[in-house]
């Protein structure tokens, strides 16, 4: 225990100086063996009677409190226990009074590692940990007070560049998800025109030669609510020895009351924001290196059709319209260059509709120049693009359109000229020089338009009429028809321009004078002919007469004109020549009349007129074209010609006829002195004396025809008798054809019955001819209630459809060229027919070239009562 005592001595000393509260308990019973005076008075409040006591007893007041078990702990353990601005509960001076002290307890051990005590010192620290937490009560309370003011606090870690901020903050920034962020973050959720501001800002607070301020004003777009707020963050940064800063807070608060509505109003971002929604945009920002898209909410409606927020930028990538991947490439790649990206494309919303969409934005820089954010807007253009497209067809009419199209400015300026004006003009581009109007028009017109075109455009907001435009190289003049139309500011009604449609009447002049020489020529032509011609329209009306039937007539050319020209035909012809025009006129037929006119020279004229129905390429009828010739020279010649048939074949009858005496009488003699050679060469002899006889005949039969002297002598006969009379008669001459009759009883006729003879002989005679081969023709006749009818048919070389309605004229010999086989001088039918025709009855036929031919003609049957002609 010596040891133990020298120790105590020495520690005893040793504690007593000390100023620092010491106390040495002993035991597990924590027996007080030592306590200086710093702690019998100072820490515990006590006097020196504890000095020896238990520590349970000597501070009571301990109970309840952590002490003795800490103590008790110690002892047991053997392990140092320390403690820092720990209350304690003492009673001093009869009161409770709360200390806080930083005290260890410290095990003190025997050689053999046992602890017989433990060694206590403490340290007040009452006042310290007083002023700290009245420290924090009053920062408890600012905080208190910031809130109650709406003011948020932050904290920017400066290494890790991440901010801590309160409620408060969050709420400012309308981003409520967690407690940290990260700067970059909550630079996304500043307005981007500010983000630019606010992070100079910080740098220039962050550098020492600031003295670490930081005051800036921005707004906030509310990352969950999209809503708008004007803040005022004001900080200080804080730096070490080394100058770098270690801490950068402060505070933020809303300071949107504080800008007045005014100020709201005028403020470019509300504007451009209202613009935007006007016009339906969307606005985005992009953070370029971390690919982070903010975006409004109209923003997704415009590329998805929703409302969508929190999407990656990718998501609305892929709406893009597949044929729209390039441009919308193309476009972002020159907006490297240019530093502004425009583009249209289409994006397929969700539910499959397309959209143009029209996507412009924005570069920003760093310091390096590189592009670290791009922000701009997206607008649906859908109406417009389709609107577009009507104008570009517009403008595809405009440029393709035949006629000059132009705008011009107020004072004439040409400010567009399409394709055709810029052909028509000789204008390959316009400058300065060709837009001026004293280029584009002849000097002679600027007056006028001056005077005339621009003033009638202001009062009437249009004008038309000719112009001398100007080929702006050659100065060709270039007559053109323009309608001009004031073009006038659809808001203020302020004349703007004008656009004008100016025809190129070249091609137009051009033709019509082309026009003017055809019709020159035609004249020319219609003058030159020997014809008269004449033209009508489609209701039959003369319209045109040329100048021979003007020198025909005598008469002006109006006075043809309609139905005016029947007054140049002779009173006689005129009925006749009228009704046979209307009637060739209505059924559209070839016309062809003969009439005869008052010449100018006195006499008279036979004219035939023919005409031909004119027709359009689309079919319509267009009226008659026609020529009229005079043939008085023809008719004239004609007349001698008849004249001179009839006096010739007159003078022939009567030799001829003696002749005939003689031959008879002297066949006679011979027969008597039976010189039978003699008699046959006379009967030969006979019989072409009756063939020159009936020629003779045929061709005074014809002059007394065409001279109207044929002269029927009727009377009422018996067809079939006469028929026999013929045959039998014909058939004495007739050695190879059989001539059959078939007849079947018939009612009297009444007609002239040589002149029926003289027609069944001509056709029984004409059927042996023309059927060489045959061996018989055949006679018959019958009858219906008004007509006789007789045929004789053959079986030989027949007569062609088309030639069959010819036989009938005069001199029309269908076998021409045969006229060694089939010799005649085409007179027979002619005669024939006009015999029927005077006997009032008709003739026709029916053939069958190479099988026969049948001729018919019919009398009509008589009445009873002679008619005299
Ligand atoms: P022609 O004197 O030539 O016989 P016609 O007036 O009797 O004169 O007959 C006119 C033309 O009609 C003849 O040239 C002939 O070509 C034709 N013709 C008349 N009758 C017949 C007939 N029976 N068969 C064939 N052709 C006929």
């Amino acid at each position: 225990m010596d040891h133990l005592e020298n120790d105590v001595a020495a520690l005893r000393a040793l504690i007593e100086e000390s100023p620092t509260p010491i106390a040495l308990y002993v035991g597990p019973e924590m027996r007080i063996h030592i306590a200086n005076k710093a702690m019998i008075y100072g820490a515990w409040g006590k006097d020196t009677s504890v000095l020896g006591q238990t520590l349970k007893a000597a501070l009571p007041e301990l109970e309840g409190q952590p002490f003795h078990q800490l103590l008790d702990d110690v002892y047991r353990s053997g392990i140092a226990y320390e403690a820092k601005q720990d209350p304690a509960t003492l009673i001093i001076d009869g009161r409770p009074v709360e200390r806080y002290y930083n005290f260890t307890y410290k095990p003190l051990l025997t050689t053999d590692g046992q602890v017989w005590g433990i060694l206590n010192t403490a340290t007040n620290v009452t006042e310290l940990v007083l002023a700290r937490k009245q420290i924090v009560d009053v920062e408890a309370q600012l905080a208190f007070s910031l809130k109650a003011a709406g003011i948020g606090t932050w904290d920017l870690d400066v290494t890790n560049k991440s901010i801590t901020w309160d409620d408060r903050t969050k709420e400012l920034y309308g981003f409520n998800r967690a407690d940290t962020a990260s700067y970059d973050q909550v630079l996304r959720y500043m307005h981007p025109q500010d983000r630019a501001v606010v992070d100079k800002a910080v740098r220039n607070a962050l550098d020492i030669s600031s003295g670490g301020v930081y005051d800036v004003r921005f707004r906030t777009i509310g990352a969950d609510d999209n809503k708008l707020r004007w803040l005022h963050c004001k900080g200080k940064a804080y730096f070490n020895e080394k100058g770098e800063p270690y801490r950068f807070s402060g505070i933020a608060m809303d300071i949107g009351a504080q800008i007045s509505a005014d100020e709201r109003l005028r403020s470019a971002e509300q504007l451009t924001q209202l613009a935007l929604e006007n016009i339906d945009a969307g606005s985005y920002f992009i953070h370029l290196p971390s690919k982070d898209i903010t975006y409004t909410p109209l923003f997704t409606r415009v590329l998805t059709g929703k409302t969508e927020l929190g999407l990656e930028r990718d998501e609305f990538i892929k709406h893009i319209h597949p044929d729209d991947v390039i441009v919308r490439r193309k476009a972002y790649e020159l907006a490297v260059s240019s530093g502004s990206l425009d583009f249209e494309a289409r994006y397929v919303w969700k539910d499959a509709s397309i959209h143009w969409v029209r996507v412009l934005g924005k570069y920003t820089y760093d310091d390096q120049n590189d592009p670290v954010y791009l922000s701009g807007i997206v607008q649906d253009i859908t109406a417009e693009a389709e609107a577009k497209q009507e104008q570009r067809k517009l403008l595809w009419l405009i440029e393709n359109s035949t006629d000059m199209i132009s705008l011009m400015d107020k004072s004439g300026d040409l400010t567009y000229l399409n394709e055709a004006g810029r052909r028509m003009l000789d204008i390959k581009v316009l400058h300065e020089d060709t837009r001026k109007r004293a280029a584009y028009l002849m000097e002679a017109e600027l007056d006028r338009v001056r005077q005339v075109v621009d003033p009638a455009l202001l009062t009437d907001d249009r004008w038309s009429g000719e112009l001398m435009f100007r080929n702006t190289n050659t100065g060709e003049a270039i007559p053109c028809f323009v309608t001009t139309l004031l073009l006038r500011d659809t808001s203020t009604g302020q004349p703007l321009g004008s656009a004008s449609v100016v025809r190129d009447m070249r091609p137009e002049l051009a033709a019509q004078k082309a026009l003017i020489d055809n019709e020159e020529l035609f004249r020319a032509i219609t003058t030159a002919s020997p014809a008269a011609l004449w033209m009508t329209d489609a209701e039959g009306s003369i319209t045109y007469v040329n100048d021979i039937w003007l020198n025909w007539t005598g008469r002006s050319f109006d006075e043809h004109l309609g139905q005016g020209w029947v007054e140049a035909v002779v009173a006689d012809d005129r009925a006749l020549a009228g009704e046979r025009f209307v009637n060739d006129f209505t059924q559209r037929v070839f016309h062809e009349s003969q009439f005869r006119i008052q010449h100018t020279d006195g006499t008279r004229r036979w004219i035939v007129c023919t005409g031909h129905p004119q027709y359009h390429v689309d079919g319509g009828f267009k009226g008659y074209i026609g020529a009229c010739v005079d043939i008085s020279e023809q008719m004239h010649l004609q007349q001698q010609k008849d004249e001179f048939i009839g006096v010739a074949s007159h003078e022939l009858k009567t030799p001829v006829t003696s002749v005939k005496a003689y031959a008879q009488v002297l066949q006679t003699m011979f027969e008597r002195e039976v010189d039978d050679k003699k008699a046959l060469m006379l009967s030969k002899m006979n019989s072409q004396i009756d063939r020159l006889s009936s020629l003779i005949n045929d061709l005074l039969d014809v002059t007394k025809i065409q001279s109207g002297r044929l002269q029927f002598h009727d009377r009422h006969f018996d067809l079939n008798d006469l028929v026999l009379e013929v045959c039998e008669d014909l058939q004495r001459t007739a050695h190879k054809h059989q001539l059959i009759t078939d007849l079947h009883s018939t009612a009297p006729v009444h007609a002239d019955a040589d002149r029926i003879r003289q027609v069944l002989t001509n056709l029984i005679t004409n059927a042996i001819k023309y059927s060489p081969s045959a061996h018989s023709v055949t006679i018959s006749s019958s009858m219906t209630d008004t007509e006789a009818i007789i045929s004789v048919q053959d079986h030989g070389i027949g007569i062609s459809a088309d030639k069959q309605p010819k036989v009938f004229d005069q001199f029309y010999r269908v076998s021409g060229s045969n006229q060694h086989t089939f010799p005649g001088l085409g007179l027979g039918l002619y005669i024939t027919a006009e015999i029927i025709k005077g006997e009032g009855g008709r003739i026709w036929l029916s053939s069958v070239p190479g099988e026969g031919s049948i001729f018919y003609f019919a009398l009509p049957l008589s009445s009873g009562q002679s008619i005299v002609k």
